[in-house]
């Protein structure tokens, strides 16, 4: 199955589409981006030029993933959820795209409705940021975090459930141990 664009968003030049993927009403993907296979882009998604999109992602309604950000595999975007790339913006003074900051956003990692991911920071694979969190900090592997600014508050399962003290996952039974700050499966 070929990729699934409605009529009503707009697919700029240069970009690729994985199959399956579906974009829904009011998207605009701007020039020269890349979207994976089997993703979902609901409704008024705003993909900037040159973003590199993974496979299996879900971006919800209200979404802007401006240039400088990268979204790996199995990404989920809450709805409404804001993505920066300027960390001092000012009218008077444009930087230019070759002066946006990095954020990288990795493999499994998800983002709570109406979040703010400030620019330059990289949310560890399976990390999960609370609803309206504001991130201004490396979020790392695994790691529940919640509030503004955003702090870790607890270890989350691949499966999303909230880490027991002994770092099992009662949910699915998937171990975990940490080592030096660090969470890491085991089984
Ligand atoms: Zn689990």
């Amino acid at each position: 199955m070929t990729a699934i664009v409605h009529p009503s968003s707009y697919i700029d030049a240069n970009v690729s589409i994985g199959e399956r993927t579906k974009i829904w009403h009011f998207c605009h993907v701007q020039a020269e981006v890349q979207i994976g296979t089997n993703c979902t882009l609901g409704q008024n998604v705003n993909i900037s030029s040159r973003v590199k999109i993974g496979n299996n992602v879900k971006i919800q309604n209200n979404v802007s993933v401006y240039e400088g950000v990268e979204l790996e595999d199995y990404v989920f975007c809450g709805p409404s959820m804001v993505f920066t790339n300027d960390l001092t913006p000012r009218s008077k003074f444009p930087k230019g795209r070759e002066n946006y900051l990095r954020t990288i956003v990795k493999y499994g990692a998800s983002i709570g409705a109406n979040a703010t991911i400030v620019c330059g920071n990289t949310i560890g694979s399976w990390a999960m940021v609370a609803a309206g969190a504001v991130v201004t900090k490396d979020v790392p592997d695994y790691a529940l975090v919640a509030g503004v600014p955003a702090e870790q508050i607890n270890w989350v399962c691949e499966c999303g459930n909230v880490l027991n003290n002994q770092y099992n996952c009662t949910e699915c039974s998937k171990q975990y141990s940490l080592i030096d700050g660090i969470l890491e499966r085991v089984n």
